[in-house]
This record gives C-alpha cells, structure tokens and sequence, in this order.
C-alpha cells in the first residue's frame, strides 16, 4: 500500500512523502496533503506499553509511506534521544483537572522542537532516496522560535546548512542569545536592520531567484524549507497526540474508548491540525478546542465563517502566537471544501488579494468537530496566577492562553470530559511576562536575575538550555541591512 501526497490548489499533482519533504511547497502554492489520513493499525490498547519512539514508528510509518523500516526507524533513534531532557519525551502533567501534555522537553524549550528534531533526518534521508546530491540549504526567516529550533535541529546534520535571519531589534534577550551562541559548523545566523516581514520577504525573493539557484547549484547547494507548511513538520506532531491518548489510558486516567477535549495555543495552525490528523486517524478525541491570544483571526473565523486579516497586529506576552495569516489553516479548508481544489485555490487568492474570505455554509457545518475562544493579555496572566496558586504548577504565557480558553469552554459544556491542553513552551522562555504574571513586584527585575527565581518558586530545575546561555560564547556576530541578505548568502556559500 502506498500512500501519496497531492496539493491543495491541484488534483493532478501527485508526489511521494520523500518528495513532498523535500519540495516543501506544491509549486502551484499549495501546501501538500495525504490523499486519505491513515486509520491506526493498532488499538489504543494495544499501543499501552510502547515508548515515545515506538508510538512515533506506529504513526509516521503510515504517513510516510515510500520510507522503508530501517530508514525511518533510524530517523526516529536521532531525534528523540537524549536531546530531550526527558526520557518521556512529550510528558503528561496533571494540575488541578486538566492535563498538560508537556511539549517543551527539547533542546529549545518550546514545542517547535517535537518536528524540527526529525525533519532534518527525514529530509536526509528523502534526498537520499530521491537521488539528491547537490546539499540541501535551508533558508529560514524567524521572529524568534523557529529559527533556533531549526538550527539545532540541522546543527552538524550530513549534507545539509542552515542561514538563519532575525530581526536585530525584534527579538527577546534569550531568543537572540540562544540564536547567536548556537555551535555547529553548518549553521550561520544573521541579524538583519529591518523587521520580521523584512527578513521573511528577503528568504522568499531568495527562494525565487533563478539566478541564486543557478549560483548556488554550481557550488552543489539547493534550497528547502524548515517551515510548518513543510508535511515533515506536519506528520512528526500527530505523534504525541496518539501518544498521550494512550498514556492516559495507560494511566487509568481514562476508560478505553473515551473521548477527551484536546485544547491548542495556536498561530500558525499546524499543531492543532496534527490533533485533528489524531482524530481521524482513531483516536477518540471530541473536539479540538483552537486557542488564540488577542491577535484572534481564527476565533473569529470559527464564530462567522469570515476569515478576515485586515486588522491591527498586536504584539502580546505570547509571541509565537502573533500571527495574522495562519497558513495550515489551508489543509483544514481543503478538508471542508470536500477536497475541492479550485475552492481553495479561490479561497487563498481572496486572502492574498483582498485579505479576507467568506466560506459556503456547507463548510462551516463540516467545522463541527472544533470550538474556539481567545484571551487576552489580562486574562492570561490571571491564568499563570490562578493555577500558580490553586496547583503550585508554572504555565508559560502561550500554555496560559489555552488553559483560560480551557476553563471557559469547560464551563460551558460541562460535559464532564477531560481536558487535554497541549503546553507549548517552557515558563523559562518567557520568565519576565511569567513572573510578572503572578507578583507584579517581578516586573521591575532583570530577566536573568528572575531565572533562578523561578527555579525557586516552580521547584522545576532549570533546564540546561537556560543553562547554557548563561555562559556560553557568542559565536556569531553576522549583522546586515535588509538589501543585502542576498549578498551574505552568496558569501556564506562561497567562503
Ligand atoms: C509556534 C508556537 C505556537 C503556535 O503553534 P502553531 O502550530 O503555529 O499553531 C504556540 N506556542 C508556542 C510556544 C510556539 O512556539
């Protein structure tokens, strides 16, 4: 049985799971999408006992069809050992009645980590099968997350290189400071004098020179992407789902066949829709519950049916859920459009062209199996407090957001399900809104000097990725005007 992938905006393209890695993007514009979501082919029950690693196999086999045994299994081995300072990996935690599926294990701190680990050995591993011998260049434009995630992800990793470009102003202390004291001999990071939009613009015109292409293919290089649109990123995340399913079972926290509530912190979409993936893959999951910070496009669209970016960006304590156009969200329209392409397509040219999109009634029936809320900067440091002082248990600003979101639709629904709420970073990544959050006395202090505060106050070690920074070496001090992240590319390639 061989499963393919097609895109979203074209029936006619049909690639491999390789293929569709490698490529990231359908050249049409679309994203890739499996042409049916795979049912497991084990129970819950029967997948009680298994690892981390084991569930990973179980699940991405069947998404990743054209990968043999061995390939994947090895690809698996490198991601999820002990970079993660957990053996778990993806732990469950339990404070008050809702359970936190703790994502932010990894080398950075923040659930980017769960497919940025695996996508460099997938991507490998697909050049290898698909005759790739030119290295593979990623490219990555980051507002503060992604970027070093994907660069320890790539660090060292045969046959590949990373360039990572961060606005020089935009970032927080310890992003900047986890990007620029990243070792490896492939990885380059690149401060540049413009905003985030400015560096992501200069990464896309540099995926669309054909002059750059030529350039770099004669120095052996071709480019790929890192980014969530990627399905290498997509398919490691429908993982951990499956897997903390199975632990609350494994728990008794569950009987066998119950349906829990899934609650995501989300931006760009793609780790709620890997939950949805979850779902239709079997496991019983009732509704997917999308989380937003004040920057509420999907609320809204949920309510109304409108997608609508036209609208003020705001800048929130949960950064990495500032986003206005949440590109996932294209596999979940395709979805409800009954896989009708050209409804896409005509969907994602009205957002491009007008900002805004209005879908049929007949697919806002197909949204039934998600809920939305929101909230604010307000309401989610009332959150950190709340459940600081009801459990003694510190959420990080993004985890924060979804667990008020949590709380109101629970109230709401009492229907007397439990709550899964995927925790999408480390509270030590965001210590100054965090601590600020439950004594406002914090606020006045240095971040550093709050660290080991709360290490104090939460009784959770500080990880070693905090660690780290502390007194590590500044390894790259690469600065450049927006014009000419071009040109350092081409000095990177060449030096
Ligand atoms: C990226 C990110 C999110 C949003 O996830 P999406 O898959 O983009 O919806 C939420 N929280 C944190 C900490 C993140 O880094």
């Amino acid at each position: 049985m061989s499963l393919y992938y097609k895109s979203t905006r074209n029936p006619e393209l049909k690639v491999t799971a390789s293929e569709a890695i490698l490529k990231g993007l359908a050249p049409d514009g679309g994203l890739f999408v499996p042409e049916s979501i795979p049912k497991l082919e084990k129970t819950m029950d029967e997948m009680k006992d298994m690892s981390y690693q084991e569930v990973a196999y179980e699940v991405m086999k069947l998404f990743l069809a054209d990968f043999t045994e061995d390939e994947l299994k090895a690809c698996i081995e490198k991601a999820y050992d002990d970079k993660f300072d957990t053996e778990e990996i993806a732990p469950l935690v339990k404070a008050g009645d809702t359970y936190y599926l703790e994502l932010f294990h990894g080398a950075t701190i923040a659930f980017k980590d769960m497919a940025l680990s695996i996508l460099p050995h997938l991507m490998t591993t697909s050049a290898k099968k698909n005759h790739v011998e030119n290295n593979i260049l990623i490219l990555t434009a980051t507002s503060g997350d992604t970027g070093k995630a994907a660069m320890a992800g790539f660090a060292d990793v045969e046959g590949t290189k990373i360039i990572v470009f961060y606005p020089k102003n935009g970032v927080s202390k310890v992003q900047e400071l986890q990007m620029v004291t990243q070792k490896g001999k492939n990885v380059d990071v690149v401060a540049i004098h413009g905003n985030f939009d400015n560096a992501q613009s200069g990464v896309k015109a540099m995926f669309e020179d054909q002059e750059l292409a030529a350039e770099l293919a004669q120095k052996g290089y071709q480019f790929s992407s890192a980014n969530s649109i990627n399905i290498g990123r997509l398919v490691p995340q429908v993982v951990y789902y499956v897997y903390a399913y199975v632990k609350l079972l494994e728990n008794e926290e569950i009987k066998p066949g119950e349906e829990i509530e899934v609650v995501v912190p989300t931006g760009n979409f793609g780790n709620i829709l890997a939950a949805y993936y979850a779902k239709k893959m079997g496991v019983p999951i009732d509704q997917l519950v999308c989380a937003s910070n004040e920057n509420k496009v999907l609320f809204d669209f949920f309510q109304t049916g409108i997608y609508n970016k036209n609208r003020e960006f705001k800048l929130t304590t949960s950064p990495s859920m500032d986003i206005l156009i949440s590109s996932n969200l294209e596999r979940l329209i395709y979805m409800i459009a009954g896989e009708d392409s050209e409804k896409t397509k005509e969907l994602m040219e009205a957002l491009k062209k007008d900002g805004e999109y209005q879908i049929t009634d007949e697919m806002k029936e197909r949204l039934c199996d998600f809920a939305a809320g929101f909230a604010t900067q307000e309401e989610t440091a009332e959150e950190i407090s709340k459940v600081y002082q009801k459990t003694g248990y510190v959420l990080d600003t993004h985890t924060a957001v979804a667990s008020y979101v949590c709380d109101q639709v629970e109230a709401k629904k009492q229907t007397g399900k439990k709550y899964l709420v995927a925790s999408t970073a480390s509270p030590y990544k965001f210590v100054k809104s965090v601590m600020s959050a439950i004594d406002e006395a914090y606020a006045r202090e240095d971040e550093f000097a709050l660290l080991p505060k709360l290490q104090e106050i939460s009784q959770v070690e500080m990880p070693q990725a905090v660690k780290d920074i502390l007194d590590a070496k500044v390894l790259h001090t690469l600065e450049c005007d927006v014009d000419q992240m071009k040109k350092i590319v081409q000095e990177i390639i060449i030096r």
